[in-house]
This record gives C-alpha cells, structure tokens and sequence, in this order.
C-alpha cells in the first residue's frame, strides 16, 4: 500500500484519542489505521511519549481534568496494543 497521503486527519484523530476525546467508533477506525499506516503508528508513539515527556517536566500545565482523561486514554491505548490488560 502506497504512503502518499499526508494522513492529516489520521494526526487530528491521533490527537484527539491522546486526549480521550475521539469517541469509541473513530478509535477502532484509528487503531485500524495505525495497525495499516506505519508512518501514522510511529507518529502516534512519538505523540505518547512526548506528552509524557511534556508532563514529567511540567512544561504544559494542565488543568486536573484533563490530565486524568489523558492518562485513561494512554491506558486505553496501552490495553489496544496488548501489552497490559485490565
Ligand atoms: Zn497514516
């Protein structure tokens, strides 16, 4: 499959599910795409791990929030990959 597309949208959803705000059908279409799109799926790992960078230096305040909903959509993310599960 050709990489040609510059996935866009792919990075706004990748955004947005970092931020627990992609609702559930567009997660599995996400997680779909990214089992597909190698440049998406190491965009979105290399969004994971600088948010988590961002928040262990406390370079981005973040409202209480919207911090936990981040960190239940990391977990979220973590049990779509296999690696740990409830
Ligand atoms: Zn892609």
């Amino acid at each position: 499959m050709p990489i040609s597309e510059p996935c866009a949208e792919e990075l706004d959803r990748i955004l947005r599910y970092l931020d627990g705000e992609l609702a559930e059908p567009l997660c599995r279409e996400l997680e779909r795409h990214l089992a597909e799109c190698p440049r998406c799926h190491t965009v979105f790992h290399t969004l994971r791990r600088t948010i988590e960078l961002c928040r262990r230096y406390g370079r981005i305040p973040m409202p209480e929030e919207a911090r936990e909903r981040l960190l239940e959509a990391m977990r979220r993310a973590e049990a779509a990959e296999g690696h740990e599960r409830p």
